[in-house]
């Protein structure tokens, strides 16, 4: 991947359009080939299911997950006790120990079934929401699973398709030059999908992300949340005129009260919100009654108080996660680093689906460069920088970051000037970068890991707004 970005980097605007169409073409066979509608029909049927039907329908899909953990994924084979395998052969997740990120981290194929050689197999490297970064495999059949599932309840209940046009706010690559006149976009004639990116927005191009909009014909937005809330107050603040769209569908992010109203005015539509997780353990989406449901058929999630018992509902406690469409790296209670809370009260919209109150600190900082670009996601970063355990990001000033990073022992100088290099790929040469080698990151008060923090305040909110900049931070 990193060579394909350096190649696609050099190549003419018309050219990338096309490599991103042809990599469209890839991935529009993976996403939507052979058995995507029969599993959307699948999870539509299921919404329909009593509350014992959704019982009984997840606790046989359990027991099929946890026996093939038990007897043949290599990990689960050798950390887990005699005891634990017969819970596990019965279906008793309780009694299972709860995983933490680090040993997946460290070793992703022990986690692999022994008994399946996908033909075709699927690695993403992320940094997940917490900076470490983290391998996870996925067979063709569960990809496109995953996307049904989203048809059916993200775009499905926000009255919207992956049919319809639309655009994209992700971690992609999208303009290689931090300094670019335009355009701030390349667009996936497959899909009809404008990939947008989220490092170039500021004052004087957001004109230019609302005219892409407009000339492909855009029907409904996707991606990352903070992405689409900072775009949203550019067009406010600058009284532009968005076309007709259907709905924002965000990712990543939590949506606060505030940054929903913003998006909601700026684009003269419904947001709806996902929860889910960079490892695909999880889901859950926003009915059209504006409740959070967790998708059952997705996988068996948990809110945990500290000696691990079960939280009541509007209790917060640690979400943990056991995925029920990964059988072939299958994740069993695993900690998810987010406090959530149960809403006890039944939907309008009649779904015998759980519903999560709120999940609460997922919001990540935004990174202000010295021309005034708001960015977010600044994690990715540390995406196949596989030497990294845990990275954070600290902005000191407009003009300085201090990049931490607890190394693993092959960590060197290579690594160093990797992180250097995207950093000023992403704000620009003239940046200082620091890359500063710690035992570990320091968590906040409440114990939570940040993967940015700004240290800009009111100075650097003074400077940011001479530079264009409304504000800093998000909170
Ligand atoms: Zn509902």
């Amino acid at each position: 991947m990193k060579r394909l970005n350096t190649i696609y980097a050099r190549l003419p605007v018309w050219a990338q359009h096309g490599a991103i169409t042809a990599y469209g073409l890839y991935w529009n066979r993976l996403r939507f080939g052979a058995g995507f509608e029969d599993y959307v029909a699948g999870f539509k049927e299921r919404e329909q299911f009593s509350a014992e039907e959704w019982q009984g329908w997840q606790q046989e899909k359990l027991r099929d997950v946890l026996r093939i953990a038990a007897t043949r994924v290599p990990f689960y084979e050798r950390t887990w006790s005699e005891a634990e395998k017969r819970a596990a052969q019965a279906g008793r997740l309780s009694e299972l120990p709860l995983l933490e990120k680090d040993p997946l981290r460290r070793d992703p194929e022990s986690f692999l079934r022994r008994d399946i050689k996908p033909r075709q197999r699927l690695v993403s490297h992320t940094s997940g929401s917490t900076g470490t970064p983290i391998a996870s495999y996925r067979t063709a059949e569960e990809v496109r699973l995953s996307m049904a599932l989203r048809e059916a309840r993200m775009t499905g209940w926000a009255g919207v398709s992956f049919k319809m046009a639309r655009a994209t706010f992700s971690g992609r690559m999208v303009e290689p030059n931090p300094n670019s006149a335009g355009p701030y976009y390349r667009f996936n004639y497959v899909e009809r999908q404008a990939y947008l990116s989220p490092f170039h927005l500021r004052p004087d191009t957001v004109a230019s992300y609302v005219e892409a909009l407009a000339k492909h014909d855009v029907q409904w937005l996707h991606g990352y949340a903070v992405s689409y809330y900072l775009l949203a107050k550019l067009i406010l603040e600058q009284g532009l005129t968005v076309p007709p769209l259907r709905a924002v569908c965000t990712t990543s992010e939590k949506v606060t009260p505030e940054m929903r109203s913003v998006m909601e005015r700026a684009y003269g539509c419904r947001v709806h919100e996902e929860y889910s997780t960079v490892e695909n353990v999880l889901f859950a989406s926003e009915c059209e009654s504006g409740r959070l449901h967790v998708s059952p058929d997705a996988a068996v999630v948990e809110i945990l108080r500290e000696d691990g018992s079960p939280c009541e509902a509007d209790e917060p406690g640690e979400v943990v996660a056991t995925g029920l469409m990964r059988d072939y790296q299958p994740l069993i209670r695993y900690r998810l680093g987010d406090v959530a809370a149960w809403d006890g009260r039944e939907c309008a919209c009649g779904r015998k689906m759980p519903v999560l109150k709120e999940v609460l600190g997922r919001i990540e900082d935004v990174v202000i460069a010295p021309d005034g670009r708001r960015m977010v996601r600044f994690h990715g970063i540390f995406a196949e920088q596989p030497n990294v355990r845990e990275g954070q990001i600290v902005q000191e000033a407009l003009n300085r970051i201090r990049v931490r990073v607890a190394p693993t022992k092959d960590f060197g100088a290579a690594d160093v000037h990797d992180i250097e290099k995207r950093m000023q790929a992403r704000l620009g040469s003239q940046v200082e970068i620091i890359v500063e080698s710690v035992e570990r990151i320091p968590r906040t008060a409440a114990g939570k890991f940040q993967a940015v923090v700004s240290l800009l305040h009111d100075a650097g909110v003074k400077e940011a707004e001479r530079t264009g900049v409304a504000d800093s931070q998000l909170n």
